[in-house]
């Protein structure tokens, strides 16, 4: 059936489907739907599977910042696979953030979560890693409340999927936390008791985000220029893989933060199969709001203008080129009606460049040819 309509496929799927493959799957963080056509599109042309996906800060029942909610975003996804009749693809609820844990907080998740399953999402990633207790005597201590949240979570997504398969990722460690020395990185046996603790309860993800040198957005030089993102620390990340292995937890590890690191860095140097998934955010809304600079000069200005009178003073001190770049995003709710009823030349711009990135990432996490491989478990 699946076949027919186009519809994304379990997450769990795609992810078994590339079991001990030297392959990471880009997850794209869709802000701006325009550039699904793109990346699907190169998806199908290098056979490579895709997972599609928000997190609850972009999307939410009121819509998050993306202007989204869980039903009209996956109407968007579904269209555009559609178009593109791309098959192998998950629909992904990226960072179902807990911040707190209170009863009000859980409640007002469980509504997210039937939301979107009721919007047809294949894959999950509840996050409760900051619910980190510093106070804690050891590391079982220190991760109980993530623990008790995140069970609790996906318990819930169990009951709601009725049986249907699903994937499930979990995070440990702040994604982008530091501390007076830095950023803080996971521990190994941070996550191996982390996911122990969640498989006694039943619960069993497919990949774990953990914290290991990167930051969600760009990163910024003292001047507020946007550099390199070159700190995600491999060696440290190999090291939490090989512990999960050890120890025979079956998961594999979820990157987030890509945006700003290198693809030449990625191809050659990150460790594919270990990191399984690769999010990648910020990039998609850079490359809409690159082509709106030149195509739609005068909607760019009115973007610029209204995010710098609205965070230049919640921000002092910092350049205004740094409160555009960090804020933008805010915008595109606000925005919502005209970036979406561009010139279609501006929207052909966007779904060609977006479909020229989806190549170089594909090739650099060594993702094509997965979706032949998901198929090929999908009969066995
Ligand atoms: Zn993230």
């Amino acid at each position: 059936m699946q076949q027919n309509t186009f519809g994304p496929i379990s997450g769990s799927t795609i992810l078994g489907g590339i079991s001990g493959k030297k392959a990471i799957i880009m997850a794209a963080n869709i802000r701006i739907a325009t550039v699904a056509q793109g990346i699907f599109q190169a998806a199908k042309d290098t056979d490579s599977a895709v997972f599609m996906e928000l997190a609850r800060s972009e999307c939410d029942l009121k819509g998050g910042y993306t202007g989204f909610t869980p039903k009209t975003f996956s109407e968007k996804m579904n269209e555009a696979a559609k178009a593109t009749q791309c098959v192998i693809w998950a629909l992904h609820a990226d960072h179902i953030s807990i911040k707190t844990g209170s009863p009000e907080e859980m409640e007002g998740t469980r509504q997210l979560i039937d939301a979107q399953i009721a919007a047809g999402y294949t894959s999950f990633a509840i996050d409760a890693s900051h619910l980190f207790n510093f106070e804690g005597k050891n590391v079982r201590e220190e991760l109980e409340k993530n623990i008790i949240a995140t069970t609790d979570l996906a318990r819930h997504i169990k009951s709601g999927m009725k049986g249907k398969a699903f994937g499930l990722e979990v995070e440990v460690g702040e994604i982008g936390r530091k501390d007076g020395e830095g950023l803080i990185l996971t521990k190994p046996q941070e996550a191996v008791e982390f996911i122990k603790a969640l498989q006694e309860n039943d619960v069993f993800p497919q990949v774990i985000a953990i914290a290991n040198g990167s930051t969600h957005g760009h990163t910024y030089d003292a001047s507020g220029n946007v550099v390199e993102q070159l700190s995600i620390d491999i060696p440290q990340t190999r090291a939490v893989a090989q512990a999960l292995r050890d120890n025979h937890l079956h998961v594999g590890i979820a990157q987030h933060g890509i945006t700003g690191t290198p693809r030449d860095l990625i191809n050659q140097h990150f460790p594919k199969g270990d990191i399984i998934k690769g999010n990648v955010g910020t990039f998609w809304q850079d490359v809409v709001f690159d082509i709106f600079k030149v195509y739609e000069p005068a909607l760019y200005q009115e973007i610029q203008e209204w995010t710098l009178e609205k965070y230049r003073p919640l921000n002092p001190g910092k350049k205004d080129k740094q409160v555009f770049d960090g804020n933008c995003k805010m915008a595109i709710k606000e925005f919502f009606k005209q970036i979406y009823s561009v010139d279609e030349r501006t929207n052909d711009a966007i779904r060609a460049m977006a479909y020229a990135e989806s190549l170089i990432f594909f090739r650099s996490f060594s993702s094509y040819g997965t979706a032949s491989l998901v198929r090929a478990s999908m009969k066995k």
